[in-house]
């Protein structure tokens, strides 16, 4: 009947609104796509963080929040069992921040995973897929470990050199033959634990990287997280490819840190190259065009190519095609033929050996 007044109306009342939307905190999820690599889902999970009912500075509903916002698939939140520095001012029973959590992450789609951090002395361990959090109090390292297994844990050794360069001490010693962890946390934030890397192979452990956050997570601030290669979206698949080591530490930025297999299983589902490179004469940008659909970045540089061709150093940024550029020098052959070159992916370890991974590729090059 009266459009004009009936806009003014709304208008008023949206602006009447304003305030009231500007008073609550916006929820922006920053998506962190990761491809599906060798049949597997690949779930960006923090399993090492702490809130108020340890030393962490926040409520456990913030750290679902900020999972969520920074497109995390799961979490545990892993307080400490034996450090209590909040314990005049909130409940003792360390079951609460997992039942506080729970139903927020459930109606997020954020899968949660109950968890205790260990905490005896200088060394500890995350126990993960609990069923009882305060079965760990006061006990000792070796009491506490036997407990976890009895539960049906995942245990892992956490920044194992946090206190000084890391040994396999007699008590790491006595816990791995008596089966109490199966992994170590090799990346702990955005500390890096090289001297641990040997024990990866050596006893065929797990390779885990998580942020251990005690503050509210910062917009922007990289988040250090694992990726799990695992057969379905659930606890009891997170719990599987734990087990069976199907993990790749990844510091939020640059640096990712796994074994072999599933570094190359990563970068190979993340950078899709053509089989064929048609060259233009007089065009400078002539090479392999990368397609890199992930969140990753790839650091990459020739390690083995033919004396007749010049491969360029390129970084693949997270969701973009890039040129790997390749020259030709005058003695390349001029008819198209079949190349092989193998490109070290530089931001990478491979915890096998120390150093990047290498990755081979192949195409038929047209001249
Ligand atoms: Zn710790
Ligand atoms: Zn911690």
């Amino acid at each position: 009947m009266f459009p004009l007044r009936r806009c003014l109306s709304a208008l008023l009342l949206a602006l009447a609104a304003l305030p009231l939307l500007h008073a609550q905190q916006e929820m922006v999820r920053r998506h962190r796509p990761m491809p599906k690599a060798g049949g597997y889902l690949i779930l960006k999970a923090d399993l090492h963080m702490h809130t108020v009912f340890s030393d962490g500075q926040v409520w456990p509903v913030t750290r679902v929040m900020e999972a969520w916002r920074e497109d995390l698939d799961a979490i545990s939140i892993t307080d400490h069992d034996d450090y209590r520095p909040n314990e005049k001012d909130v409940s003792m029973d360390l079951s609460r921040p997992y039942e506080i959590a729970r139903p927020i992450a459930e109606g997020l789609g954020i899968l949660i995973v109950p968890g205790v951090e260990i905490t005896k002395g200088d060394i500890h361990f995350n126990a993960l897929f609990i069923k009882d959090h305060n079965a760990f109090r006061g006990k000792e390292l070796i009491t506490a470990l036997t407990e976890a297994r009895k539960q049906g844990a995942f245990s892992f050794w956490n920044h194992p050199g946090w206190k000084g360069r890391a040994q396999w001490w007699p008590v790491i010693a006595t816990a791995y033959s008596d089966k109490l962890f199966q992994g170590i946390e090799l990346l702990n934030g955005p500390v890096y634990y090289e001297e641990a890397r040997q024990w990866i192979g050596q006893h065929g452990l797990t390779v885990m990287g998580n942020s251990d956050i005690h503050n509210a997570s910062l917009p922007d601030e990289p988040r250090t997280m694992n990726l799990i290669f695992a057969r379905e979206r659930s606890v009891e698949g997170l719990r599987e490819a734990l087990h069976a080591g199907r993990t790749v530490a990844w510091d939020g930025g640059r640096r990712l840190i796994g074994k072999q297999e599933w570094l190359e299983t990563l970068a190979r589902a993340c950078l899709a190259a053509p089989r064929e490179v048609r060259f233009t004469p007089g065009f400078w940008y002539n090479g392999l065009p990368l397609v890199n659909e992930s969140a990753l970045a790839f650091e990459l540089k020739p390690a083995e190519a033919p004396s007749w061709m010049q491969v360029q150093p390129v970084t693949v940024a997270p969701r973009s095609t890039t040129i790997l550029q390749i020259r030709l020098n005058r003695d390349a052959p001029k008819s198209p033929g079949r190349v092989a070159i193998r490109l070290q992916v530089s931001n990478t370890t491979v915890t096998e050996t120390g150093g990047p991974l290498v990755l081979p590729f192949e195409f038929e090059l047209h001249p």
